[in-house]
């Protein structure tokens, strides 16, 4: 057989087996190197997912739960065991809502997974509250991710963070913003923004509502005697008894100080608040007992209505703060509905307390000097000094109004100490010049003496001035003993020791206890003048006024008739024996240079 003699087709069919074998051979090593690089890509998979699992396992800040379309529980991480309580033994299987789902929220829940795997509606991340194992809330920020399984089913995986603690910060933020720290009783903030809802409705439904403006009697002396603690847990007791008798509607707030306010919604008449307010001083009654002492406290309170005193809540308040202020006036421990004159009344307050700023600097006090005659023989024995101011704006306005508001304001402190000043270097010069046992009255309030200052302060002015002490005379009235406070006891007797005299002002007009006479120590006695006005024509206040002074010469004081304006009234005066008198009949309070002329006058 020869070269040419090989078989055509054979050689055909091998030359096709060979390359069918090269491209098979290809083949294989293709496939190989795929499978190769999917087992790769596999395996990458799988340890990018173990990695995040490990993650989710590693965290314990982020509580993830993995869900199948059943809502049962296929994946619970440790977070999750220790933010919602169950282990993952007891989660594995357990259905979403029968886990951490509460009762009120289930069909929500339930419809919003169903709605997101059936129609694409996702559920949006948000914060929600939900439950623990032991039934207590938890409060969670929730995100959800819905992902496909292998069996192309869905698979709910929701990450958790607890923002429990950033929730009670917030709140409790939220709470110092809006309570009171001390009686944990809405603050004024508060308070007046439930104010203005409560009038919104009533305009709604056409009812009334009550501003109830409450304020302390004399808590001030509480916490300047017995300590600022003392007076914090006595307001703490107060905010308690007040809270207990309000209606779960209503809302009682401390504005501040030791004043509250009482809101009273849904009123159908007048008569229902006269209750509430007699209910709440009723709740005053019972003494308190703070550190085992007992404390008597009561309280004044005044009431405005929406809407006949006003439709705004500063309105409202202002009114109800005048009518308290009046309730104070009344005597305390009472109640005051609100009237357009105690409008007035506030106004021009406000108008004097403006314009008393500055006063003193400004040159506006003056003190004028009324003489005190002897009755016995006509003679000039000294002067009251009495303060006079004149404001550019105001005019002249009396002491009878400006002395409260200086009291009050604290103003009184230095401008008392003006009035010394100035009274006692006038009556020095008068002594030196024309009289020597020349007498200066001078009037101290109460609040004077709540300045520990006050007697050291006397004492300097009359030193500085070399004026002899029993030439100064200081008038108090009754108000100033009625506290009975340790410090006043002290002061009157330090004052009285270096020989200062002491009159008692205004007798008649309070109290007029007798027994005030005989504690303290006592030199002159001023009868008011309101008897006087009346001793020629009214035999009882004849009678009165005898009385007086047969008591008080008894007690060996001198007694001064003030106001005594005709000779009709002081003929009476003589005859009972009164031992000096002041009064128009002789001169109006004048000026130092006027008195001046009327010491000459007296003279020649
Ligand atoms: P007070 O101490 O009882 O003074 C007597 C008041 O009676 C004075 O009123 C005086 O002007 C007035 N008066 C005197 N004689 C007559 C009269 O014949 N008829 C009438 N109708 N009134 C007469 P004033 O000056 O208006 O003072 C009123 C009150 O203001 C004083 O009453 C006193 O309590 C207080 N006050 C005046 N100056 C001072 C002061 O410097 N310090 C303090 N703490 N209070 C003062
Ligand atoms: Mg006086
Ligand atoms: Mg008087």
């Amino acid at each position: 057989m020869t070269h040419e003699g090989i078989d055509k087709p054979l050689f055909y069919i091998s030359v096709a087996i060979i390359l069918l074998f090269i491209l098979f051979s290809y083949w294989l090593f293709r496939l190989k190197k795929e499978i190769r690089q999917r087992k790769q890509t596999e395996q990458a998979l799988i340890e990018s997912e173990a990695r995040f699992r490990n993650v989710f396992e590693a965290t314990d800040a982020i509580a993830v739960q993995g869900y199948n379309k059943h809502r049962e529980v296929i994946y619970w991480n440790p977070a999750s065991e220790h933010l919602y309580g169950y282990s993952k033994n007891t989660a594995l299987g357990q259905k979403l809502e029968n886990l951490i789902i509460p009762d009120e929220m289930r069909e929500t829940v339930i419809q919003g997974i169903n709605d997101w795997i059936e129609n694409g509606h996702r559920i949006p991340s948000s914060e929600l509250t939900l439950k623990k194992s032991d039934g207590s809330p938890v409060e969670v920020f929730s995100s959800h991710v819905l992902l496909k399984n292998s069996n192309n089913e869905a698979e709910l995986y929701c990450i958790d963070i607890d923002i429990s603690l950033h929730k009670k910060q917030a709140r409790e933020i939220e709470h110092q913003a809006y309570y009171d720290a001390l009686t944990d009783l809405p603050n004024r903030f508060l308070a007046l923004d439930r104010l203005n809802q409560l009038l919104n409705m009533a305009e709604r439904n056409q009812q009334k509502t009550a501003v109830l403006f409450l304020d302390l009697d004399d808590f001030k002396k509480v916490n300047d005697t017995l300590g600022h603690e003392c007076g914090d847990l006595l307001l703490i007791e107060a905010a308690n008894r007040l809270k207990s008798i309000i209606r779960a509607n209503d809302t009682i707030g401390r504005l501040g100080g030791d004043e509250f306010i009482l809101l009273i919604g849904s009123l159908d008449n007048n008569n229902d608040i006269q209750a509430i307010a007699e209910n709440l001083l009723k709740q005053f009654l019972s003494p308190f007992t703070i550190e085992s002492r007992e404390i008597i406290l009561t309280a004044s309170i005044g009431i405005a209505l929406y809407p006949d005193d006003g439709t705004e809540t500063s309105e409202l308040l202002r009114n109800a703060d005048s009518a308290m202020y009046h309730a104070k006036k009344k005597g305390r421990n009472t109640f005051s509905f609100f009237t357009k004159k105690m409008n007035q009344d506030a106004s021009r307050r406000l108008e004097l307390e403006e314009q008393m700023h500055g006063a003193l600097a400004r040159n506006e006090f003056e003190v004028f000097y009324q003489p005190k005659i002897n009755i016995y023989n006509g003679k000039l024995t000294g002067a009251e000094a009495l303060l006079r101011w004149q404001n550019p704006v105001l005019g002249n306005i009396s002491p009878v109004e400006f002395i409260p508001i200086c009291e009050q304001t604290g103003l009184i402190i230095p401008v008392g100490q003006f009035v010394f000043e100035q009274a006692v270097r006038q009556t020095r010069e008068w002594q030196q010049q024309y009289i020597e046992d020349f007498n200066i009255a001078i009037n101290l309030s109460p609040r004077q003496f709540r300045d520990p200052e006050l007697v050291d302060s006397i004492f300097r002015i009359i030193e500085n001035s070399h004026l002899s002490a029993d030439t100064l005379e200081l008038e108090i009235t009754e108000g100033v003993l009625l506290s009975g406070h340790n410090y006043i006891n002290e002061a009157l007797n330090r004052i009285s020791n270096i020989g200062i005299k002491l009159a008692m002002d205004d007798f008649g007009t309070g109290y007029s206890s007798l027994s005030y006479l005989r504690r303290y120590p006592f030199n002159v006695l001023k009868i008011d003048r309101s008897f006087i006005k009346d001793i020629v024509t009214d035999p009882a206040d004849r009678e009165l006024i005898n009385a007086a002074i047969a008591m008080a010469h008894g007690l060996n004081l001198k007694v001064v008739a003030e106001g005594v304006e005709t000779s009709e009234q002081l003929k009476y005066l003589q005859a009972l024996d009164c031992d000096i008198a002041q009064g128009y009949y002789y001169s109006q309070p004048v000026c130092a240079d006027d008195f001046t002329q009327l010491i000459k006058s007296y003279l020649n």
